[in-house]
């Protein structure tokens, strides 16, 4: 079986541009540049390596000197030319890969081969692979050929290194930028390849592939092909994650569900287990913030492209998406970021990391500790309500078992059982519906009928003093985002409030930005009240002591700090007028 098995990437290299795979706008203009005959003499291919660079500049190659093109614009693939293309042994064709060859010699070499004319076709094309490679000698003597080349040749330069090209170069080209492969991409082309060799394969595997391969179709051809070898006709993810030494992303969907439930225990357990596994430790905890940026964008429709997963996997983090609120996330993701940047100089590297695990397992309990004082009130008001639902409730203690279903256990069951409520619960105890998507509510649409009737009627006349610091945090974030400009904006966000009663406590980072939270401070109130339906928030401004203003500066402060270096620097902005600019 293994015999049979040719290697991939050369069996299915594309024969035509309809089959490159991820390129269509530009392989498109190519198509149509030769159906118009707007030929240039020179062309850039730039991009990453294994994206199509090559394969190409051959099809090009091909296409250009077919005698008998197709209709849509391709080679025939059966006239004499696209024959000898295909086996190879087309003399029209010359590639140079200027990463071996790099030499004046090699490129005076190639230059004299350009002023003999083709004996059959019409154009003799010259790829030059990895041109940034070439001396500078050689560039210079390339040039001239370059300016003036005979009407027959055409040049095809490719380089991973755009950058280092030299503009006298880069003037002379037609430029084409390649782009990294979608994974999804990668993943159909990768189902195509093994179906036409009757190889049978799971989504989330070709999956793993495609990632690893990061947008290079050369190498999730050879990884493909590894795999193949490694476990014959049947690729299931299981084998790809053993044969790749990849981290089950089963562990990851895992731990969210522990950091939910504050479960410190078993988060150190499976750290252990990963690490007995023989994975290391850094790679865990950027997969962790990968996990954590994914869930991220799948709350979002229109961030759900970002995702760039097998369909399958993609409804796995919808479902843990669902129940992760967006003050969640960012405490995690700033979590699991600080840890991972710390890494590299800690003493203590496994410590570290369980820090971070205890850190993650306390972000919902730290929401909690404040909600239950407010929920105690809370509950008060719904007692008349619970005997209505008690028949209902009972019910559904049968069939859901709290911790996969956690948003469909409502408040009144909260405060009355001694099990503690996980995030979402208390976020959707407290009216935060909005970080939830419609898919819960409309999975109990007639239940938060009958939680919410009672509760309007009372919000008429109480002030909701049940928001926690998550949603503080989130409304302050919103406000934030209500600026046009992106450093006041910044300046705002950068910032995280303290929740202390009604009070909203903001640690500046320094006075100027003290100063202009002052300027705004009745303005924000008012936002802070509305958004958290409290008209009692007030705001406290302070300096935080704790924190050198290292990274915050204003231009205000840059120039306080200049000008007491070097008064004179007053004179010249009092002279010219000159102002601050935000
Ligand atoms: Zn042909």
């Amino acid at each position: 079986m293994e015999e049979q098995f040719i290697v991939s990437a050369r069996k299915y290299r594309p024969q035509d541009f309809y089959s490159v795979v991820g390129q269509s706008s530009l392989t498109a203009t190519l198509k149509n540049a030769i159906k118009t005959k707007h030929l240039a003499h020179a062309y850039l291919f730039c991009g990453p390596r294994g994206v199509g660079k090559t394969t190409c500049a051959r099809i090009f190659a091909k296409t250009i000197n077919c005698q008998n093109l197709t209709e849509s614009g391709e080679a025939c693939n059966e006239c004499e030319s696209c024959k000898s293309f295909n086996d190879q042994r087309s003399m029209n064709i010359f590639e140079l890969d200027a990463a071996s060859n790099n030499s004046v010699d090699d490129i005076r070499e190639l230059v004299k081969s350009v002023y003999i004319p083709p004996q059959i076709g019409k154009y003799s094309v010259y790829i030059i692979d990895e041109v940034h490679m070439l001396s500078s000698a050689a560039f210079n003597a390339f040039l001239k050929t370059l300016e003036e080349p005979p009407e027959y040749a055409i040049f095809i330069l490719a380089t991973t290194e755009k950058h280092k090209i030299i503009p006298t170069i880069i003037s002379r080209c037609q430029i084409y930028d390649f782009k990294r492969i979608e994974v999804s991409d990668t993943i159909e082309y990768l189902k195509y390849v093994a179906g036409k060799e009757n190889i049978t394969t799971e989504d989330e595997a070709l999956s793993v592939i495609a990632q690893k391969a990061d947008g290079a179709m050369r190498d999730a051809l050879s990884i493909f092909d590894q795999v193949v070898s490694f476990c014959g006709k049947n690729v299931t993810y299981q084998a790809v994650i053993d044969n790749l030494n990849v981290l089950d992303f089963v562990y990851y969907f895992r731990l969210v569900d522990m950091f939910f439930a504050g479960d410190v225990v078993n988060s150190l357990l499976v750290f252990n287990e990963i690490l007995n596994k023989g994975f290391d430790a850094q790679n865990f905890v950027s997969g962790l913030s990968s996990h954590f940026r994914d869930i991220l964008v799948s709350r979002d429709q229109s961030t759900l492209p970002l995702l760039q997963k097998s369909e399958n996997i993609a409804k796995q983090y919808y479902e843990q998406a669902v129940k992760c609120p967006l003050p969640f996330l960012y405490k995690a993701l700033d979590i699991a970021n600080t840890c991972d940047l710390n890494y590299r100089t800690s003493r203590n590297k496994r410590l570290l990391v369980e820090l971070m695990l205890i850190k993650l397992c306390q972000i919902v309990e730290s929401s909690k500790t404040q909600d239950t004082s407010s929920k105690t009130q809370d509950t008060s008001n719904k007692t008349q309500d619970v005997s209505n639902k008690t028949q209902d409730t009972s019910n559904k203690a049968q069939d859901t078992s709290d911790e996969q279903q956690p948003a469909t256990v409502n408040a009144v069951e909260v405060a009355e059982t001694p099990k503690l409520p996980n995030l979402a619960q208390v976020m959707q105890n407290s009216g935060f519906h909005n970080a939830l998507t419609p898919k819960i509510d409309e999975a109990k649409p007639v239940e938060n009928e009958q939680i919410n009737e009672p509760q309007t009627e009372n919000q008429t006349e109480n002030i909701n003093h049940n928001f926690n610091e998550i949603q503080l945090v989130e409304a302050w974030q919103n406000f934030g985002n209500s600026f046009d400009d992106d450093f006041q904006k910044n300046l705002i966000i950068s910032i995280s409030p303290k929740k202390e009663e009604n009070l909203c406590i903001i640690l500046a980072l320094s006075t100027s930005q003290k100063d202009f939270l002052t300027e705004k401070k009745s303005a924000i109130e008012r936002f802070l009240q509305n958004e958290l339906k409290n008209s009692e928030i007030k705001l406290k401004i302070e300096i935080n002591e704790d924190i050198k203003p290292v990274v915050h500066y204003s231009p205000e402060d840059i120039l306080k700090q200049m000008t007491q270096q070097n008064p004179i620097l007053n004179n010249f902005v009092a002279e010219l007028n000159l102002q601050v600019k935000y």
